[in-house]
């Protein structure tokens, strides 16, 4: 791989509920911190990150996206999903409302994305339902085989993950890059 800056680069982009830890997940995967108290205002739009995939032998650009608080607005436009390989559909393992939502956003991508896009869910704020969790434990309101059966279901990847303690973070994009990669090669 000398002398090869990237292989492929490949637009992803993170769609969810508001507060569901979407702009997290994208500072934990670029910048490698958590913040605990962001600024709603201030939402992280873009992010970039070279992963590697040894097993392809390629390294790969992921150019992500993330709503920056125009979900509550429900104004995302056709541009964002234009081009996009990949797609983080995000909800809060804590919330049900989340996932019963997620539909909706699922519904919104496969109508203005590309029909070959990618897409996994991913059950954020595990770290929230843990024993060592402290005062701020929550109760996981979404179990694990419900969402995984409903990913099956939909045709989706599934994980679980969370931007605080970045369990799972780069291995959600990993995974999703893999299954596009596969598709590229098999010219779908
Ligand atoms: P967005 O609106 O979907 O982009 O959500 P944010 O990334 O702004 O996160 C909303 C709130 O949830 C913030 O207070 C974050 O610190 C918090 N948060 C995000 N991800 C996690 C996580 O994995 N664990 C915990 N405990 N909190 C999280």
């Amino acid at each position: 791989m000398a002398g090869v800056a990237w292989h492929y680069v490949l637009k992803f982009i993170i769609t969810g509920d508001s507060a569901v830890g979407k702009s997290s997940l994208l500072v934990r995967l670029t910048d490698q911190r958590f913040l605990a108290n962001p600024d709603p205002t201030l939402g992280v739009e873009f992010g970039s990150k070279l992963i590697t995939i040894p097993e392809e032998n390629k390294v790969v650009k992921l150019q992500c996206w993330d709503t920056a608080g125009t979900e509550s607005f429900r104004s995302i436009t056709r541009s964002y999903y234009r081009g996009a390989a990949g797609c983080l559909l995000v909800y809060d393992v804590t919330s049900r409302q989340s996932f019963v939502n997620a539909r909706s956003w699922l519904a919104d991508v496969r109508e203005h994305a590309d029909p070959h896009l990618t897409c996994i869910l991913v059950g954020n704020k595990i770290d929230l339902c843990t024993d060592d969790a402290g005062p701020g434990r929550r109760t996981r309101e979404v179990p694990s085989e419900e969402a995984e059966q409903w990913a099956q279901e939909e045709g989706l990847l599934f994980v679980e993950a969370s931007a605080r303690s970045g369990e799972n973070v780069e291995a959600a994009f990993e995974r999703a890059t893999r299954d596009i990669l596969d598709k590229i090669r098999r010219g779908v």
